[in-house]
């Protein structure tokens, strides 16, 4: 087949390709011929090269050969995921007319566009997570970006000042940004290597503002945009405009389920960073991905929606004290009972996942099961808003309430499609008997007409005394009359032959076919029938579209909030109280996941954090390497996250001032992709802190000034202290790990500044991590223990015990004499060194193993394994 309509089509065939493809020139266009798609030219080296197929030629007339790639088009739903996972966008052009019917060549159009971000292909899509569509648009330093996901409906609008861009693209992680075309060089700079998303340009008047606004209403069939709290944007307009926009063009239609765009006011949410969202690892974890992440350990939701839900709920952490509190008060009352949690869990499981069945009713791809599915889960409503109810929980009951059981539509379901219906549409079995009176006459003649099949083959075998005489069906010939050779002679002459095969001759009879047509054209019409009455049932669903969308975001709110309640109970959460004030104080705080991952046997330790911007604006934290800093530092941040999006926090108690946005900076990494060093970075992430921060930020650094020499960076860690305790634009309360213990001398200086250390102690020969955040700096680091725990040859590692002693022997400068940053507080060892953790005086373990010895009292094997035993001692 394939070859033949390589062959068979021409030139005009390749002309018509080529006028098609002049509109697609950045997609890769799938052309339709016959039971192919072919793709021509560079779509074919692309096509071939990403689904790994052969690569060939075809001749298109006198010019050069043409390179030729294609599969079957049955094969599209296997290929196309693998496609747009790999960044394309795929036009498909199918023949739009029969091409029996066609004169010359076959019509062809483009049907569809597909592409990463506007997909509603379920193989590209997780269900926990949605996938999101962007586009930007800046204009007069301002930026707004407009996010939808096409298999949901949601769709937002944001403005906001140019500078948080990146910050606000990778709060959404979209899958594909649209970008103005005179932007799009400058956006690829700036995005590349931060966000990992295709960027489609599109041209500069689609985001035109009166242009986007008329889309939009044109779109939503809407005189303003006032209803939706957008009227007075600007650049948020033009950003939504570009991408209903693009839905309708690669759609070919507008997508009845967008019914509403709303205004996102970030500053009603707390600011996380994209390097905050990285080193909290909220829900991405470089080193294990989705586990080892806040997420993984918060949600347990039931429902995908819920799951979807909670994702969003952390990516707009709340800044409204009302806000929180309303979720805090209905996690509580989940809190009282497990039964009732354990049955809105079992409930919850029944909910199908509702916002994207009816994304595919809505645009006409589902089938029978998927509005089976909607009507099911639309069934489990009115026992979850009972449970809630019969059990007093009047806080979440505000919630329930609001949820819309639509009776009436789970009733025309019920009646109109039988229980499980096929996945086909077109051949009938889909309505149930007695929901249309003409369907179920139609039935009766064709069931009738099966009845008198049987009769007639009961009958013609007792007339022709053919015992094995069979009636059949196919495609070609319809029913047929079935005689094997061994009975040919019996055969009446009224039968008519229509077949013969090696065994057996088929004929027809004028009463067979008059039957035939009866039963056939009653089952056309059958089909028919049923699926337009189908198509009635949808468009009835596609109706209630916002009372289904709001419906499935107020089961998502529950199942969120059961899910904090589960998690809550499960590790020993407590309601922590927000307040409008600075303060921070945080009784035996624990760090969410790592409690969770310690080594069996490893309990973890909690730890007290009391901040205010009085005396504990900045806690200087030294201490050992391993000693937990890092740790402690993330467990703050998380806590204060986890407190904002309204769920319980893993501590004794907790009072919370609320806190605008969370800055990190973490530990070292370069970006030499983007042309930073790890100096660099290490300073721009510094710079965006020290320039955004506020006195209700919290500041997490772990280390500065590590990746440049350590005058340098000695001196910059001190000075961005001095700035932020000094600036009274910042005055953020601010944990600083270090192990420069020369800072700690900045708590004499500064009244607002304590040291705090990660105590350690020392027990039989080794340093124990005691894990417990305590008042007081320490000058010690023990980074040359750590490095013996870690193996390093112990040539080296007392080569490097040597070297430590010369430094600090001399202190800070290499000529003595000269003091220090400032005086030491009083009973300070100044010469207190990383040897001293192994105070000469004490006797080693060695020694104290020789002196044990008697050995006038052993024998000489003894002695021997003795001395092996020593020395494997010494090589440890
Ligand atoms: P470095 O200075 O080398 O970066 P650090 O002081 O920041 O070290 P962390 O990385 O926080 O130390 O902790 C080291 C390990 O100790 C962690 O991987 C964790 O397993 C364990 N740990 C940290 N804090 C605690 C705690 N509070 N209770 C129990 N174990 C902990």
């Amino acid at each position: 087949m394939r070859n033949m309509a390589a062959k068979k089509k021409s030139t005009p065939l390749m002309e018509q390709y080529l006028a098609i493809k002049a509109d697609y020139k950045e997609i890769l266009l799938l052309y339709r011929m016959g039971d192919f798609y072919e793709t021509f030219y560079e779509d074919a080296k692309t096509l071939a090269r990403v689904l790994g197929i052969a690569l060939t030629k075809r001749a298109h007339g006198k010019s050069a050969d043409v390179p030729l790639a294609g599969f079957p088009y049955h094969a599209l739903d296997n290929y196309l995921p693998k496609l747009l996972n790999n960044g394309l966008r795929v036009a498909i052009c199918e023949q739009v007319e029969d091409p029996k019917l066609a004169k010359g060549i076959v019509k062809r159009e483009v049907v569809e566009i597909a592409s990463p971000g506007a997909t509603l292909n379920e193989k590209l899509l997780d269900g926990k997570s949605n996938n999101f569509l962007m586009a930007i648009y800046t204009k007069n330093k301002q930026s707004a970006i407009a996010v939808a996901d096409v298999s949901t409906g949601t769709f937002w609008t944001a403005e906001f000042p140019s500078g948080d861009l990146v910050d606000n693209i990778m709060r959404y992680q979209p899958k594909e940004i649209l970008v103005p075309e005179k932007e799009y060089e400058a956006l690829e700079v700036l995005l590349k290597n931060h966000v990992p998303a295709i960027l489609t340009r599109r041209d500069d008047w689609i985001f035109n503002r009166d242009f986007a606004y008329e889309t939009l209403i044109t779109h939503f069939k809407t005189h303003s945009l006032k209803g939706f709290g957008c009227e007075e944007m600007d650049a948020g307009v033009s950003a939504a405009g570009a991408i209903i926009h693009y839905i309708n063009e690669n759609y070919k239609t507008r997508l009845p389920h967008f019914i509403r765009l709303s205004a996102i006011n970030f500053s009603r949410y707390m600011v996380l960073d994209e390097s905050t969202r990285r080193n909290l690892e909220i829900d991405w974890s470089a080193a294990e991905g989705k586990q080892g992440t806040l997420l993984s350990i918060l949600d347990q939701t039931a429902t995908v929606m819920g799951g979807r839900m909670l994702k969003q709920w952390l990516q707009h952490p709340l800044l409204e004290k009302n806000a929180i509190t309303d979720r805090q008060a209905c996690v509580g009352e989940l809190l009282q009972s497990k039964d009732v949690r354990d049955e809105l869990f079992k409930l919850l499981r029944s909910v199908f996942d509702m916002e994207r069945l009816l994304g595919k009713i809505a645009t006409g791809r589902a089938n029978g099961r998927d509005v089976v599915y909607l009507k099911e889960s639309l069934k489990v409503l009115h026992p979850i808003k009972m449970l809630i109810r019969e059990n007093g929980l009047n806080d979440l009951q505000k919630l329930s309430d609001a949820i819309d059981e639509l009776p009436d539509l789970t009733g025309l379901i019920d009646k109109a499609l039988v229980e499980s219906p096929p996945l086909t549409l077109q051949e009938g079995g889909l309505i149930r008997p007695g929901f249309n009176s003409e369907l179920d006459e139609l039935r009766a003649i064709a069931e009738n007409g099966k009845d008198w099949l049987v009769q007639y083959q009961e009958k013609e075998r007792e007339i022709t005394g053919i015992p094995k005489l069979k009636i059949s069906y196919n495609r070609v010939f319809g029913y047929y009359l079935e005689v094997t050779n061994v009975h040919k002679d019996k055969v009446p002459e009224r039968y008519i032959r229509k077949q013969t095969l090696v065994n057996a001759e088929r004929y027809i009879t004028p009463e067979l076919k008059e039957w035939e047509e009866k039963i056939l054209g009653a089952e056309d019409k059958i089909n028919q029938i049923e699926y337009k009455i189908f198509q009635e049932v949808r468009e009835r669903v596609t109706g209630y579209t916002a009372i289904i969308q709001k419906n499935s975001r107020l089961v998502a709110e529950i199942d969120c909030l059961n899910s904090f309640a589960m998690v809550a109970y499960e590790n020993n959460y407590v309601r922590p109280i927000i307040g409008n004030h600075e303060r921070l104080e945080i009784k035996n705080g624990r760090h969410p996941v790592v409690e969770k991952n310690l080594a069996p046997g490893n309990d973890f330790i909690s730890n007290d954090t009391m901040m205010d911007l009085e005396k504990e604006q900045i806690w200087l934290i030294t201490g050992p390497n391993m000693a937990g800093k890092s740790t402690f530092l993330r467990q703050v941040g998380l806590i204060v996250l986890m407190a904002q999006i309204g769920s319980y926090v893993p501590a004794d108690s907790a009072e919370i001032g609320i806190v605008d946005r969370i800055f990190t900076r973490v530990g070292a990494s370069d970006n030499l992709a983007r042309g930073e060093s790890t100096f660099l970075v290490e300073m721009n992430e510094t710079a965006n802190i020290l320039h955004n921060a506020t006195p209700k930020s919290l500041i997490l650094l772990d280390e500065i000034g590590r990746g440049t020499s350590t005058f340098d960076g000695l001196s910059i860690a001190w000075s961005v202290v001095e700035y932020i305790h000094n600036n009274k634009k910042l005055h953020s309360k601010t944990l600083f790990a270090t192990h420069y213990h020369e800072l700690t001398e900045l708590a004499l200086l500064y009244p607002r500044i304590q040291n705090y250390n990660s105590s350690v102690e020392e027990w039989e020969g080794e340093v124990v991590f005691l894990r417990k955040i305590v008042p007081g700096g320490t000058d010690n680091s023990y980074g040359i223990y750590v490095a013996q725990l870690a193996g390093l040859p112990s040539e080296l590692i007392e080569r490097a015990k040597e070297i430590l002693s010369n430094l600090e022997a001399n202190e800070l400068t290499p000529h003595s004499h000269k003091p220090r940053l400032a005086a030491r507080r009083a009973g300070r060892n100044v010469d207190q060194n990383q040897l001293s953790l192994f105070p000469a005086e004490e006797p080693s373990r060695i020694e104290k193993e020789i002196k044990k010895m008697d050995i006038n009292n052993m024998t000489p094997i003894q002695a021997l394994q003795k001395l092996d035993d020593l020395k494997k001692l010494v090589d440890k």
